[in-house]
């Protein structure tokens, strides 16, 4: 059926692919195509961004490589600018797949790339739509200014990274690490984060990332007519278990860039919380350090990146109202810190839950033990190379009002593909944002602001320039 429009939606639909058309910004406008192919995973439709990609950069003499993967609308994208070769390459990876929406709850098309009020806003506006966008403008001006290069520059828009198995692990193992080898790489990660004011305060760089354990919990009972209740109920006792963990909350640990991070938010943050993160960081008193962490957890970042958090995420018991059933199950997820050894976190939670009669095992089978072994045994980036350093200084010429401190991410991300064969990778997410921007991220109305991806860019520009160019550029 034909829909008729009436002269006044007209105008609005018009009025927003124009303004979603305007933004001076190449970075920005880059974006708004990005947000406009739908690459929600599932499925993910890398492939069609690929096929976005391909021409601009042909166009500007990179070397692009499509690599598909047993799913069609999943491909990887590489594009390489060649260097000399008198060093090795560096890489620039950014995921090209985005979570999906609750497109009711949005004020704007998620799909549109509507640009209002300095910002674009459309689902993966910050993670990491608005990265690859920084990344590729970043690695496109080496070449429209001819930059000359020492070392290969590749650019990587990967698949399959909210999803998996199809993310860059698969290409690493199936035949593509030639394409993606090279000294070292950035990716996404820490944040650069400004206040109410507009201030950025501090620029957080991930050298590690956490990793994560899920464990699932069993309890067992008779099954039996629900009209002769026992005491060996297997959900009561599951209940008991999950009460007792939720009262529970793991010690702080910290890694020495979560030391350097603390530190730097006592020197950005007003009292009484700059005593906190100074408390958490220098006390020996654990009543100091309890206090400290109590107040610091308020917030539910720090809190996580301190800590190996416990997240309670799936329930499973019973099936019709006139039967006991005869087992309970909770499926908890713990996000590590780096060195975790998942059967000293199984004795943990079996000492907290003190019944030997509630299994504890691992779940998601041979690759999420790998995956964890993995976890304790990588090793964070270190903060002595050229990359590292070219990152800080720029940082701090972009936002001189920045402390510039490493980070520990508080989630897993694909730089594992790297690190677990000992090639450093920094993350960042290269746009100042404030508390507002953050929350929106995997939520609704998901934004970022013009001027921030133009910063970004600089910085990440700038980067390459010093890190990738020949001596004298
Ligand atoms: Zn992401």
């Amino acid at each position: 059926m034909r829909r008729i429009i009436s002269p006044v939606v007209l105008s609005i639909a018009v009025g927003t692919v124009i303004a979603a058309q305007t933004p001076a910004s190449p970075t920005a406008r880059l974006l708004v195509d990005l947000i406009r192919v739908d690459t929600s995973n599932p499925p993910g439709n890398e492939a069609k961004l690929a096929e976005l990609l391909a021409p601009r950069f042909r166009e500007l003499g990179f070397q692009v490589d499509i690599v598909p993967t047993p799913e069609a609308a999943k491909a990887h994208f590489f594009a390489r600018l060649k260097g000399d070769g008198s060093k090795r390459p560096i890489l620039l990876a950014a995921h090209a797949d985005v979570v999906g929406v609750e497109k009711e709850k949005w004020t704007v098309d998620p799909f549109e790339g509507v640009v209002k009020d300095g910002y674009v806003f459309g689902r993966g506006a910050l993670d990491f739509k608005g990265g690859l966008a920084v990344f590729a403008e970043a690695v496109m001006m080496l070449a429209r200014n001819k930059v000359p290069l020492a070392r290969d520059v590749i650019f990587l828009a990967e698949a399959d990274e909210e999803g998996r198995p199809l993310n860059t692990s698969w290409l690493a193992q199936n035949g593509h690490w030639d394409k993606m080898d090279c000294e070292f790489a950035l990716n996404e990660g820490g944040w650069i984060i400004k206040d109410a004011s507009g201030r950025v305060k501090y620029v957080s760089i991930s050298t590690a990332d956490k990793s994560a354990v899920t464990l699932l919990l069993t309890a067992r009972g008779t099954s039996t007519h629900s009209s002769m209740p026992r005491p060996d109920n297997a959900i009561f006792r599951l209940s008991k278990a999950l009460a007792k963990l939720a009262d529970y909350d793991t010690k702080p640990q910290l890694t020495p860039a979560t030391r350097q991070f603390f530190q730097t938010l006592a020197k950005t943050s007003e009292p009484p919380m700059s005593q906190y993160f100074r408390d958490l960081v220098e006390s020996k008193d654990p009543k100091v350090i309890a206090r400290a962490d109590k107040e610091i957890s308020k917030d539910p970042l720090l809190h996580a990146i301190m800590r190996n958090t416990i997240a309670p995420v799936i329930l499973n018991s019973g099936f019709r109202t006139n039967v006991i059933p005869g087992s309970a199950e909770a499926t908890i997820n713990f996000r590590t810190i780096p060195g975790t050894d998942p059967e000293e976190l199984i004795k943990e939670v079996q000492a907290v839950i003190d019944d030997p009669a509630i299994e504890v095992t691992m779940t998601g089978g041979a690759q999420a033990r790998a995956y964890a072994a993995a976890g304790r045994t990588m090793k964070p980036s270190p903060e002595d190379n050229e990359l590292y350093r070219a990152l800080v200084s720029q940082a701090k010429a972009v936002f001189p009002t920045a402390e510039v401190t490493p980070y520990l991410f508080q989630a897993g991300t694909d730089a594992g593909a790297w690190r677990s064969r000992g090639v450093p990778v920094y993350g960042i997410y290269p746009y100042p944002i404030d508390a507002d921007d953050l929350s929106r991220m995997h939520g609704n109305d998901e934004r970022v602001s013009i001027q921030s991806l133009d910063q970004g860019t600089k910085m990440i520009y700038e980067t390459l320039v010093k890190v990738a160019g020949k001596p004298g550029t």
